[in-house]
């Protein structure tokens, strides 16, 4: 699996709808002169990946849409296009959207278009390994140096996460306690 296409809209410094060009499943890169929106850029992946498990407060909604000379927008969104080729998402199709929505006091997801709850975003990201506690899959700078002198417990920890089968324990663990 992997991210083939991102759209933003009015998220941060991307005021207009922007679209990117369909990404390689291999290596990217992305380059820019100094705030031109490259951090945001990913911040945006993080908005729809991680971010789902932390709440918001309104000064940090508020911070995240764009606001320009004399006018401000109401609401942004960011739509993540996976490919599903491998079915990693237990979604039966080659083609993943996911888009979050944030505004003044709202925040929704939809997936495929169709509204999602948080709960069902946070299930179906941990299924295919996009973990709430320890988001490996953005290495950001001085991640790799705390990656390499994991205690080996750790280390086990954070395969079961990417290995997607945590959930199952943590569901496992709830349906116990009812
Ligand atoms: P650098 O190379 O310096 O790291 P960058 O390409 O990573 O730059 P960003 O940090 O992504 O740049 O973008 C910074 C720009 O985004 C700044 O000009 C900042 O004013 C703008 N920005 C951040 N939040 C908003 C917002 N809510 N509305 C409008 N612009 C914003
Ligand atoms: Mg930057």
């Amino acid at each position: 699996m992997y991210i083939k296409q991102v759209i933003i809209d009015g998220f941060k410094s991307y005021k207009d709808q922007t679209i990117t060009e369909p990404f390689s499943p291999k290596i990217n890169c992305v380059v820019g002169a100094n705030g031109s929106g490259k951090s945001n850029f990913f911040h945006a992946i993080r908005f729809v990946l991680n971010d789902a498990f932390t709440s918001m407060r309104a000064e940090e909604r508020q911070a995240l849409l764009h606001e320009g000379a004399g006018h401000a927008v109401l609401s942004a969104f960011v739509e993540l296009v996976f490919d599903n080729s491998d079915g990693r998402f237990p979604i039966d199709k080659d083609e993943v959207r996911l888009r979050r929505t944030i505004g003044a006091k709202k925040d929704e997801y939809t997936l495929d278009r169709k509204h999602v709850t948080k709960q069902e975003v946070m299930n179906l990201l941990e299924s295919a390994g996009f973990s709430r506690a320890n988001p490996y899959y953005i290495v950001q700078q001085g991640k790799i140096m705390s990656m390499a002198n994991m205690r080996d417990s750790e280390r086990l920890e954070l395969l079961k996460e990417i290995g997607g089968t945590k959930v199952y324990e943590e569901r496992r663990r709830e349906s116990l306690r009812i």
